[in-house]
């Protein structure tokens, strides 16, 4: 069963979790207080994105769900090509407050630079965050070089501001199939490594009883693919190692392809994260990243569906 139902966390539960994650980080790493400091800040700013979101004040995407199936049967993700009008009167102040608390957990003025460009109507902030919905990597990379800003740092404040409607595009899409519908039938049968709904690579899996549950990095969609292969290319030969590189921590994996160069991390949990806690998984693991990147591992680029 491929795509896995994921009921919405509310608020309480889900800021006892995060703390709870977070006192165990800096329990093990005191030295990571300033980025789980910043994390802190910006979850923040997200959960109540999400909240005012949750509420209900925005229409619900609907897309006929036989159109839906067919294209995801052409491996097409649901949100590509589709244009989908984002709520920007709610989502540019929460740009502005994101960069503020970048800037000061250790962007500094790259992040200040950003904060006045939007703010001076220099870069448009919803041209951005439309970019940023399309998953449109050059746009945003142009854009930034163009106005003297930092690339990475304007894809990651996008992709922050608009991931609490993104989670939300995606649920009212998928939480509400039923069982014996074509859309369900088409989800589970996806077999590809991005996501299902907005086609982001995922962040890491999340390893729940033995299933190895992929987690979007942008919209946190659950999903598990039947054959055990890089996520990215589909290799399963001798090139496709798993490993746990810390031996006191086998429930933290990484699974390595040297056919595409390409890694992602598992960790074994208890519960799959609830959006948007995953950002906190992405931190816990992190040693997993380095030590990925020190052997010459690298997560690809998003996949570029206008061009298929
Ligand atoms: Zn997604
Ligand atoms: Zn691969």
């Amino acid at each position: 069963m491929p795509y896995v139902a994921m009921a919405p966390a509310v608020r309480g539960t889900r800021l006892a979790a995060a703390t709870a994650r977070w006192d165990a980080i800096l329990a093990l790493r005191p030295d990571l207080a300033p980025a789980v400091e910043l994390q802190r800040h910006l979850l923040g700013v997200i959960g109540r994105l999400a909240d005012t979101i949750e509420e209900g004040r925005f229409p619900r995407l609907s897309l006929p769900s036989n159109y839906l199936a067919a294209k995801l049967a052409t491996g097409v993700p649901a949100l590509s090509g589709e244009p989908i009008p984002l709520p920007v009167p709610l989502l540019k102040p929460a740009l502005l407050e994101l960069c503020e608390h970048l800037s000061r957990g250790g962007a500094g003025e790259a992040a200040d630079h950003i904060r006045t460009a939007l703010d001076e109507t220099r870069m448009e902030a919803g041209s951005l965050l439309t970019a940023s919905l399309k998953r449109d990597q050059a746009a945003i990379r142009t854009g930034a070089v163009h106005r003297g800003l930092a690339p990475d740092l304007l894809w990651l404040v996008a992709e922050l501001a608009v991931s609490p409607f993104v989670y939300m595009l995606q649920q009212s899409l998928f939480s509400s199939a039923e069982p014996s519908s074509s859309l369900r039938s088409s989800t589970d049968a996806w077999r590809h490594g991005y996501c299902l709904s907005c086609g982001s690579w995922p962040v890491l899996a999340e390893v729940a009883d033995g299933h190895r549950i992929l987690r979007c990095s942008f919209c946190a969609l659950a999903w598990e693919l039947a054959t055990h292969a890089c996520v990215y290319c589909g290799h399963s030969g001798e090139k496709f190692v798993t490993a746990a590189p810390d031996g006191d921590r086998s429930d933290r994996r990484l699974e390595a392809c040297g056919a595409c160069g390409a890694y992602l991390k598992t960790a074994d949990v208890a519960a799959l994260s609830p959006f948007p806690l995953l950002a906190i998984a992405d931190l816990e693991t992190m040693e997993l990243d380095t030590m990925a990147m020190e052997h010459g591992y690298a997560r690809p680029p998003m996949k570029d569906f206008a061009k298929r």
